[in-house]
């Protein structure tokens, strides 16, 4: 009966394990098969959630270019800014969103590319139900690096994505 019992508890914990190990696959781990890698936790006040970021090439250099790519698990996202010399993002995991201010939304999912003009005040970030990652090209970075402003409001976040799902 001892034995029974432990035997249960054992299966128990295997299956509680196994069912909660389930409910992380939302985020995107870094694994063997990821073309690019995930970087640190972005630690400033730029950003809501968890992202991580993967600055690539060198930080300075005669293209005035700046690339990185960008993790967000579910619900994260930029706070609203502006990028004086214009970015692209290329979506390469999950699912996502990209709004420019006054604008609606932009489901955004693997294969997808965003064409950001100079100076438009935008985020983009992840799905309530899904981490999203992107490769991040700013441009003209002599020109100036991103402005930021106020983050994007729980309401904004709602309101922006509730058509789109
Ligand atoms: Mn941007």
């Amino acid at each position: 009966m001892k034995y029974i019992l432990r035997f249960s508890l054992l299966f128990l914990t295997v299956l509680f394990v196994a069912c909660n190990t389930k409910q992380t696959g939302t985020a995107i781990e870094q694994t063997a098969e990821s073309i690019f890698p995930k970087g640190e936790k972005i630690t400033n006040n730029n950003f809501s959630g968890t992202v991580y970021l993967k600055m690539m090439g060198a930080s300075d250099t005669a293209l005035h270019t700046s690339f990185g790519n960008v993790t967000f698990e579910r619900k994260a996202r930029t706070n609203w800014h502006s990028h004086p010399g214009g970015q692209i993002l290329f979506i390469t995991e999950g699912k996502g969103y990209y709004q420019a201010k006054g604008e609606p939304a932009r489901l955004l999912r693997k294969g997808d590319v965003v064409e950001i003009p100079r100076n438009v005040v935008h985020w983009h970030g992840a799905a309530p139900d899904s981490a999203f990652a992107h490769l991040a090209i700013s441009l003209n970075t002599d020109e100036g690096g991103a402005v930021w402003s106020g983050p994007v409001t729980d309401e904004e976040y709602a309101q922006a994505i509730k058509f789109e799902k």
